[in-house]
């Protein structure tokens, strides 16, 4: 036999693989891609992954030994690795760091792998187990504590994950807190019938013999007789629905414990049934235009870039491919960025597809994640179309058919921290070209880089422009402040031209939201003596008033104060709120039009697992009718009655000093004005700003995304940013400032000693302090033409020289590919 070697992904920062001996004894069990349990360091194990099988002994020292292998199966298959793969080498980061933020924690042991005994309870069926799960037990008894090498030796056989969880299963052992079986399988208590009674004979003679005993009597005829069924039914049956047909559970239990019924633990599913009952939407059209372009991209084997306004129907196209595709026995993925928006669309696609659409998103607790991975993994039905937030990309596709990125362009797609700082329509992309599969990235307001690519055939162009049931795009009214506040035509923070739509909203019975990008209650306090502010301890940023919680709160870090009376410089106590946020804006409306009922959705007040789903059914069912609320409220929900949608103020978004600005305000103004108005009625929306004439505003109002492009795409081309450049950013922290200002430079002019003029900064951002660390950032423009993995390289090693600086400690650094 010869000695084999492993390279294993461990799930930590680590920047590469690391190796080890695979111990003769698990030669033929060791294979790639599945977990492993290895030590690390002094103390500790982990379960890592195995990448690669070799014989090639690492150089310079020992290599340590593999202690038990997990899985009789990979975890992963190639193309699913080489995604992977992608994600590291392309964002920058370690494969551990992938597989972290790949593996649901079912599937993520860690460390000191200590199994422990669990005393048993009444309902466990200690006949049921098998030879292997009785030496396990019984060595437990004697040892009180078992590790994953043991347990291998005791049984004999080298993937011990199986039985160790079916063991966890059966809630007969238990691990220590670093090792968790986070899975368990829901179950329901199922009765059987004895086989000794299954013969009429039998049985009658059972019924007789307890004629003095009528509640068991009964317990056994409600067992045998099914309302829907004239026959006699042996089949197994549920207890609790057995104790529903009001039979006594003492009865019951003493049929248990005489062998009549034998209780059998089946684990039934999480995942939500629902059937199916909606055809296909006929289409109209233009929209089988749109559906006929989109058919062609595929067949050009082009991602395809669906620009559509909202309302114009782009989910009744979904419907459609997804049709054909789950039809084809593909499994369909469908991306959102928001898990808020989940819901709704859910409750569409079940109409169509019933359970074969499953969610799947981090609000899910643990198991729900497990099954939804198992679904997919064993390509179950349930399984065929997945409806999820980015970390869905992960899933073990078998049979990946269709991928679609449902508002592409929203920005909540990229992962900004921790690594894989991955932007899931990009990688979306990447999955689809790796797995040979069509992708369909659709929005109302495209990124400039994808329309960018859709005109210059990079992609393919689906447009569709017209709402659907001949509905038409909301009017769209400019408030301007300035005037206003000129001719004292302003009630607080609300122009008179917004109040009075409000009004005519609510005497038309409608609902109306309104969009303001601050929670809160007033972005700061100001000692209008000293211009003195509370600042946080912390950051390098202003505290925000919280009105009903009497706080003043750091919307960077937490750090929280109660509201301060007097200020801290001169003492004075004439403190004023300056600014207004989302909590203001709910409080002065009550106050100004005491009949509405008014709801509030921001970060606030959906905390809890349910807390956005309760707001947005009772806005929904017309218990609140007017919707104040930030980011939230602005992106893909659809509601029925919406007439108005305001912006309380477009100026803070249009300012911000980002090459991003107008892009990101373009994409949300239209989307908060896409709120309004549904099929029957055209809508309002209206805009409040000091700068009436700002030209996005000007194409907001126009719904004029072609000129908005047109505008900013050359722009972007003058002043060198993406789409025509790559950008990489990088992040230096340290607690010191000064310390942080000298390596910055020195960071800096090492990178320019490669990258030349590319590098821009070092720069402070708008917050220059986080949870006490200075950060200032370095920007990277490559040119198009320049190997982005070759300059990847290059700042790697650049970072990595920098760190080996034996004065500079304490630094951290962070790279950023394609920042957002
Ligand atoms: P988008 O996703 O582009 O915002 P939707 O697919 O949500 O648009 O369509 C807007 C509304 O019009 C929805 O209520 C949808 O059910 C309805 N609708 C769109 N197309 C059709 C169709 N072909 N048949 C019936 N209803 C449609
Ligand atoms: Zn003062
Ligand atoms: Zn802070």
């Amino acid at each position: 036999m010869i000695t084999l070697f492993a390279d294993v992904v461990l799930p930590l920062a680590l920047p590469k693989v690391y190796t080890y001996r695979i111990p003769l004894s698990l030669n033929d069990a060791a294979a790639k891609f599945c977990r492993v349990i290895v030590p690390v360091g002094k103390k500790k194990r982990y379960a890592g992954i195995i990448w690669n099988i070799h014989d090639k002994a690492p150089e310079g020292r020992d290599a340590r030994y593999i202690e038990a292998i997990l899985d009789d199966a990979p975890l992963l298959d190639e193309n699913h690795a080489r995604f992977w793969e992608w994600m590291a080498t392309y964002y920058m980061c370690s494969l551990g760091e992938v597989m972290n933020a790949a593996l649901p924690s079912g599937l993520k042991l860690s460390s000191e792998t200590i199994i422990l005994p669990v005393a048993p309870d009444s309902e466990t069926d200690l006949n049921g187990l098998s030879d292997r799960e009785f030496l396990i037990l019984d060595a437990l008894k004697q040892t009180g504590e078992l590790n994953l090498e043991e347990v291998s030796k005791i049984v004999g056989i080298k993937t011990v994950f199986p039985i160790i969880q079916m063991l966890a299963e059966k809630n007969l052992i238990t691990t220590d807190e670093e090792l968790k079986f986070a899975f368990k399988p829901k179950t329901e208590q199922y009765l059987a019938l004895h086989p000794d009674y299954t013969y009429e004979d039998a049985l009658n003679a059972l019924i007789n013999s307890l004629k003095r005993a009528p509640k068991q009597q009964d317990c056994i005829l409600a067992f045998l007789q099914d309302e829907q069924n004239p026959n006699i039914n042996l089949e197994p049956k549920k207890r609790s629905e057995l104790l529903k047909k009001n039979v006594s559970a003492a009865a019951l239990s003493q049929l248990i414990k005489k062998d009549v019924f034998v209780l059998e633990l089946r684990s039934i599913s999480r995942l939500e049934a629902s059937n199916a009952d909606l055809a296909l939407p006929v289409l109209s059209h233009t929209q089988t235009e749109a559906l006929n372009e989109i058919n062609k991209g595929i067949g050009l084997q082009k991602p395809v870039l669906l620009h559509g306004y909202t309302g114009s129907g782009k989910t009744e196209l979904y419907i459609h491919l997804m049709h054909d595709a789950i039809s084809a026995g593909k499994q369909v993925l469908y991306l959102l960025p928001e898990i808020a928006l989940t819901a709704q669309i859910v409750r569409r696609l079940r109409a169509h597809f019933g359970s074969k659409a499953q969610t799947y998103h981090s609000k899910f607790s643990e198991n729900e994640r497990m099954e939804v991975w198992q679904a997919v993994e064993r390509k179950n039905e349930e399984g065929s179309l997945v409806i999820g937030a980015r970390s869905a990309l992960f899933l073990p596709f078998q049979n990946l058919g269709l991928i679609i990125v449902d508002e592409e362009h929203d920005s909540s797609y990229k992962q900004s921290d921790p690594a894989p700082r991955y932007h899931a329509r990009d990688a979306a992309l990447m999955k689809a070209k790796l797995y040979e599969c069509p992708i369909i990235l659709g929005s109302a307001t495209p990124s400039v880089e994808s329309y960018y690519h859709a005109i210059t055939s990079k992609y393919h162009l689906a447009g569709l422009y017209e709402r659907f049931g001949g509905a038409i795009l909301p009017e769209i009214i400019i408030a301007d402040l300035k005037e206003a506040t000129r001719k004292q035509r302003m009630k607080g923070v609300f122009s008179k031209l917004l109040l009075d739509e409000i009004e005519t909203t609510h005497k038309q019975g409608k609902q109306s939201i309104l969009f303001r990008n601050r929670r809160g209650f007033a972005p700061l306090l100001e000692c209008n003596q000293c211009k003195w502010v509370p600042q946080c301890a912390q950051c390098d940023i202003s505290l925000t008033y919280h009105k009903q919680a009497h706080q003043l709160k750091c919307h960077y870090c937490g750090y929280a104060i109660p509201v301060v009376s007097h200020c801290k410089d001169c003492n004075s106590g004439d403190i004023r709120m300056k600014g207004f946020g989302t909590e203001r804006l709910e409080e002065e409306l009550s106050s100004l039009l005491p009949s509405l009922s008014i709801g509030r959705m921001d970060l606030d007040t959906t905390r809890s697992k349910h807390g956005h789903y309760k707001i947005i059914e009772d806005f929904q069912e017309g218990r609140i009718e007017v919707l104040v609320g930030t980011q939230m409220v602005s992106k893909g929900l659809d509601f029925d009655h919406v007439k108005l949608a305001a912006v309380l103020n477009a100026d803070t978004m249009l300012q911000y000093p980002d090459f991003r600005a107008f892009e990101r305000s373009f994409q949300m103004l239209s989307q908060v004005c896409g709120r309004a108005g549904r099929r029957s009625e055209p809508g309002t929306a209206l805009i409040q700003t000091w700068n009436p004439d700002h030209p996005v505003l000007g194409w907001v109002k126009n719904h004029d995304y072609q000129s908005f492009f047109a505008y900013e795409s050359n722009e972007r081309k003058t002043f060198d940013y993406p789409p025509f450049c790559r950008l990489i950013h990088i992040y230096i922290r340290h607690e010191n400032q000064q310390m942080l200002d000298e390596g910055a430079e020195l960071i800096t002019s090492l990178l320019r000693t490669s990258f030349g003029k590319r590098i821009l900064g070092p720069e402070y951002p708008p917050v220059g302090k986080v949870r006490n660390l200075f950060q200032k950032n370095i920007m990277i423009k490559l040119e198009l033409t320049l190997s982005p993995s070759k300059a990847k390289a290059r700042i790697e090693e650049t970072i990595k020289h920098f760190q080996n600086e034996v004065t500079l400690k304490g630094f951290r650094i962070i790279v950023d590919v394609d920042p957002i």
